[in-house]
């Protein structure tokens, strides 16, 4: 099968072969053919060399897939998934055995990683996953929004709900027109909140529904202030790190909640103690998200939309990851795979 592939990391080491070989569908696999698989950071950490355990090498990176059920194995049962069923990828591995699995929270298995990362992943023509990594999507959703589900829209969805983001809250969203950033800014606004999204494009608001925009980034407390006329934000979502720590901070309110999934700019801050517990302010970290909480969000996937950048083919995997940096990168970034 047609894969893009590397032995050594490195961006230039990724080589699309045609021999790769078909991965074996064990009892209780799943073989699905990739139709479109999503680009995000993690893919290129991973081609990159910047995460500590790859498995297996040479490796196939891809952390976000979507497809056609091809073959199952014979522990599945076709009431459950079967051959022709379109499907997208839960991507953790898990024992579903530990602590954190029993309370499920798979996505903090002990023993865990991601699809992509500690197994090959869905560059490539085929993919094989556990079973209980596969959930069927509706008949004719849309592949571009079933590869932005896993990774796109289950990071965010799951932060929301560890923040715990209520009807008629002020939510504020730090780089709302990027990959999670979009999709926070519809998860906001189907919660029931009032959504201020900070970003320079206004397509945010006019197709996407954000309440307000906020587009220089060195004025968002003052702005956020006004717009909540002294209240501050309840939920403020920043992943860009520490290049808008300060001004992220500032703009949470008493009793808000901070969330965060990642730290683009970097990741020491400087924190002010008093005014956090002053305000009763929680900070707090999320990661993925549950299976169950993958159920939720392709039930409501019908109704997600997603701004698609670039398409490129498998072929071109590495200009698809060049270009998730691109200065001038407006919305996704997908790989058309078959
Ligand atoms: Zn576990």
């Amino acid at each position: 099968m047609r894969a893009a592939i590397f032995e050594r990391p490195g961006l230039d080491n990724l080589k699309v072969i045609d021999s790769a070989e078909i991965p074996k569908t064990g009892d209780h696999d799943v073989l699905i053919k990739v139709k479109v698989t999503g680009v995000n950071p993690i893919d290129y950490f991973v081609v990159s060399g910047s995460l500590p355990k790859l498995d297996p090498i040479p490796h196939i990176p891809g952390a976000e897939s979507s497809g056609i059920v091809e073959e199952v194995g014979s522990h599945v049962t076709e009431d459950r998934i079967k051959k022709g069923d379109r499907v997208v990828i839960h991507n953790k591995v898990f024992d579903g055995t530990c602590d954190m699995c029993l309370n499920g929270l798979d996505m903090l298995c002990r023993d865990g990683g991601l699809i992509g990362a500690i197994t090959n992943g869905g560059f490539a023509e085929y993919i094989s996953v556990p079973e209980k990594n596969v959930f069927k999507i509706p008949d004719n959703l849309d592949w571009d929004i079933a590869a932005s589900l896993p990774v796109t829209s289950l990071t965010p969805y799951h932060a929301l709900k560890e923040a715990s983001l209520k009807i008629n809250e002020y939510l504020l969203v730090f780089g709302a027109s990027g990959n999670t950033g979009m999709i926070a800014v519809q998860i906001g606004k189907k919660i029931g909140a009032k959504v201020i999204a900070v970003s320079r494009d206004n397509w945010i608001k006019s197709e996407f529904g954000a309440n307000y925009i906020i587009s220089d980034y060195d004025k968002v407390a003052e702005q956020v202030k006004e717009i909540t006329q002294g209240k501050m934000a309840d939920v403020v979502l920043n992943s860009l790190g520490v290049g808008t720590w300060d001004s992220s901070f500032a703009s949470v309110g008493i009793n808000g909640r901070w969330v965060a999934f990642g730290g683009l700019t970097g990741a020491d801050v400087k924190l002010n103690v008093q005014s956090l517990y002053s305000k009763q302010i929680k900070l707090i970290g999320s990661t993925g998200g549950t299976r169950k909480e993958m159920q939720e969000l392709i039930d409501i996937s019908p109704e997600l939309k997603v701004r698609v950048w670039k398409k490129f083919g498998l072929e071109n995997a590495k200009e698809a990851l060049q270009s998730l940096f691109a200065k001038e990168r407006d919305g996704r970034i997908l790989l058309n795979i078959s």
